[in-house]
């Protein structure tokens, strides 16, 4: 047996990657969490034996299904719709539901295995799961989507329920079309339950879950710098998406003191060099929220700003990056040009937005860097809190909502923190929250047999 687990790695990695062909971000995932877990595991027989990291990269199930519903004009559509059951090792299923014509079956896989992990480190009795479908709700009507949302529940409530799994949103799903999929669901199964979470205030939803992936963000890179003596406050921060987890980012890092100089959508990037105010932020949360608008239209509106069309932020000189769009949006030579700006924290919102060559520049250059499956995990937590609400036919204050989120980004932030910690002042977050997260769910599996 080879020391460093080198060989061991690769031929983990070949056997994943012939058994899952084709799937470059389930691979992309997998072989970011092994090279932590293959070590670890290595030194822990126990889970070698068990085999726990072969049945850890393999789902409990998949669902596929076909979505087909009408237009406005009568045109019928037809949409492939997938619900990624991952593990349920510790509590029911839980994680979002995509809607963006890049999903398929290998982003499903990679989002539903970082959801186990991630679920694990809230401490709250979750498993993970992932789904979503290929549909595309840009430039559609509401009766559209509508549609769209009751043909997709009307085939997935066959497979979730609040002690089995409970979806939420994510990219293209948020409170619109959480509310057409509850209303459905209620309809169909004449049961008004926790089954999905993000829901209105009105229906069973939490304070704060809509503010939470973004705020836990950066409550999570605030307590990594409060680890060493410093703090957002004047920090230069640029952050890209303008969705959900972007917006309210940005509005924690703002109320910490941060200067927030760039968001960006798929189409580009707007960079304010002295920092957005409250007033900008929200004209933001206006054009994309309800008039569904293009972030360049911030710039024709505000002439300090500039538009950079086609291009991402990450050349901006700054001390915090918080990518809040998507996968793979900070390659290799970006980060490497971060580093060499003097980048001293990078925070997750979104899920593996930094390719593997980036996070081995991160790693190398020891910088604050705190991975999404720790940094956003806010969203999930407040969910979790959303289903204890609702079991307990209950709603929390905003002020405590809240303060049980930042207390659980501390408590993560903490257990990342000494799961990784190398030296006196370097811990290695990645390995911290795969090794905190793996833990947990390993035990439980164990403790289940062969299964
Ligand atoms: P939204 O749909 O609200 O916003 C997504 C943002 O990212 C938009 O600004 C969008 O721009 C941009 N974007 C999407 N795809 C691309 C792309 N291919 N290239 C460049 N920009 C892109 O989604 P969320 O804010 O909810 O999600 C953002 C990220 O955070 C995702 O990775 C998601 O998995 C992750 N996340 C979300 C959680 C949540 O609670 N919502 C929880 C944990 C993680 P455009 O409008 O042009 O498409």
């Amino acid at each position: 047996m080879l020391k460093s687990g080198s060989f061991e790695l690769s031929s983990f990695m070949e056997k994943v990657i012939t058994r899952n062909p084709g799937e470059t971000e389930f691979h992309q995932a997998v072989r970011e969490v092994s090279e932590t877990l293959v070590p670890y595991t290595l030194e822990h027989p126990e889970y070698c034996e068990a085999k726990i990291l072969e049945r850890l990269t393999e789902p409990d199930r998949v669902v596929i299904f076909r979505v087909v519903w009408e237009d406005d004009t009568g045109e019928v559509h037809v949409n492939r719709a997938w619900r990624v059951q991952f593990n349920n090792s510790i509590g029911p299923y839980k994680g979002g539901l995509r809607f963006h014509p890049t999903v398929n079956l290998s982003v499903l896989k990679f989002l539903g295995f970082e959801q186990v992990l991630k679920n694990s480190l809230t401490g709250l009795p979750m498993g993970g799961a992932k789904g979503g479908s290929n549909f595309n709700p840009k430039g559609k009507s509401d009766r559209e989507v509508m549609r769209f949302c009751q043909a997709m529940m009307t085939e997935l409530q066959q497979h979730i329920g609040e002690d089995t799994d409970v979806p939420a949103g994510d990219i293209g799903v948020g409170g619109r079309e959480i509310s057409y999929l509850f209303g459905q669901y209620k309809r169909m199964r004449n049961r008004f339950t926790g089954v999905m979470t993000g829901k209105g205030l009105s229906y069973g939803g939490s304070l704060i879950r809509t503010e939470a992936t973004g705020y836990g963000c950066v409550y999570f890179c605030e307590n990594m710098f409060n680890r060493l003596g410093d703090s957002m406050r004047d920090k230069t921060v640029c952050v890209s998406g303008s969705g959900n987890v972007a917006i309210y980012a940005v509005e924690k890092a703002i109320e910490l003191g941060g200067k927030v100089v760039t968001m960006s959508d798929s189409s580009g990037f707007i960079h304010e060099p002295d920092g957005f105010d409250y007033e900008q932020l929200k004209f933001i949360k206006n054009l994309k929220e309800v008039h569904r608008g293009r972030i360049s239209e911030y710039a024709d509106k505000f002439p300090t700003a500039s538009y950079y069309a086609g291009e991402r932020p990450w050349h901006v000189p700054c001390d915090v990056v918080l990518p809040c769009a998507t996968q793979n949006e900070i390659t290799g030579d970006e980060a490497k040009t971060l580093v060499h700006n003097g980048v001293k924290a990078v925070s997750e919102g979104a899920n593996m937005p930094t390719e593997l060559d980036g996070v081995h520049r991160f790693l190398e250059a020891k910088i604050l860097y705190a991975p999404g499956k720790a940094a956003n995990a806010g969203g999930v937590a407040v969910s979790g809190l959303e289903q204890s609400q609702n079991a307990l036919r209950l709603s929390w204050s905003r002020l405590e909502v809240d303060e049980r989120l930042k207390k659980i980004m501390k408590d993560i932030h903490d257990k990342c923190y000494w799961a990784g910690r190398e030296s006196e002042t370097y811990s290695n977050y990645v390995k911290g929250a795969n090794i905190a997260g793996f833990v947990k769910v390993a035990d439980a599996m164990l403790a289940y047999g062969i299964v």
